[in-house]
């Protein structure tokens, strides 16, 4: 760990220590679990669980995961009762038992839709590419694709996303190209709401994520002068703090643990 991270990690025991709160933020692909071929495969290890459950146990500490997946999958997956959950990156929410979606999901998911049988149609001459659908978001994963295929597999995508119209984004992903309706709400957004409904202003805020749908978090903890930690190669470059990947995550968290404890 670079002394950067000491003086993070320090920085929180001290806050908690004091009688501050902290809320730990983390998305969940490539940073709560490695990036693996198949999304369904993205399990999260029985450690990592644990560990989550002892921070959120403990009290002025407050933990939610912030993902690109739908909201009862991310949940199903994390299995943890008493956190904060936010899914198709930002969307849809459960703040501790209460629901919250977007005004207007409706609309975004039939457009998904939509935009989903255009994309397979798109990718379909391409072996190896396919299409994730998100509920708000579709993800186009090109990592089995020939890697001199993927240039022009990006530019189709690109281009039937621009011939939807101006409402739609573009963010890179693992290997992949994540498109959605932009209705407003994404991960900053959730990371907002779930500050708001935590309702501690004076609160240390740490976000942890890896890849470009975490660049408007990002902003958002940036903005209350929190912890932004880039997790990978390829997590956004305003993120200060670097983690090499989730196994160096872990070991943060677990030290962030035994120092509140
Ligand atoms: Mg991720």
């Amino acid at each position: 760990m670079s002394p950067s991270i000491e003086d993070a990690l320090e920085a929180l025991r001290v806050l908690y220590l004091d009688g501050g709160a902290l809320v730990l933020l983390l998305d969940y692909d490539g940073t709560l679990t490695p990036i693996v071929a198949r999304p369904e495969l993205a399990l999260l290890a029985p450690d990592t669980r644990r560990l989550l459950a002892q921070l959120a146990a403990l009290p002025r500490v407050h933990v939610g995961v912030v993902s690109g997946r739908k909201l009862e999958e991310v949940r199903a997956l994390v299995d943890l009762p008493g956190i904060y959950y936010a899914g198709a990156a930002g969307m849809e929410l459960d703040l501790k038992g209460k629901r919250v979606v977007h005004p207007h999901a409706e609309e975004a998911e039939a457009t998904t839709v939509e935009l989903i049988s255009r994309l397979t149609e798109a990718v379909s001459g391409y072996s190896g590419a396919w299409v994730e659908d998100k509920r708000f978001v579709c993800t186009v994963h090109y990592r089995d694709v020939a890697a001199e295929q993927i240039d022009q597999l990006r530019g189709r995508v690109e281009e039937v996303a621009r011939r939807e119209g101006d409402g739609m984004r573009i963010v890179e992903g693992p290997m992949a190209l994540e498109i959605s309706p932009d209705m407003g709400w994404n991960k900053g957004t959730a990371v907002r709401m779930i500050l708001d409904h935590i309702d501690a202003p004076q609160a240390m805020v740490v976000y942890a994520g890896d890849g470009g749908n975490d660049a408007d978090a990002f902003d958002a903890v940036a903005a209350v002068a929190g912890i932004t930690l880039g997790v990978g190669p390829d997590a956004p470059s305003i993120a200060r703090f670097r983690l090499p990947d989730p196994a160096a995550l872990y070991e943060f968290l677990s030290r962030l643990a035994a120092a509140l404890i």
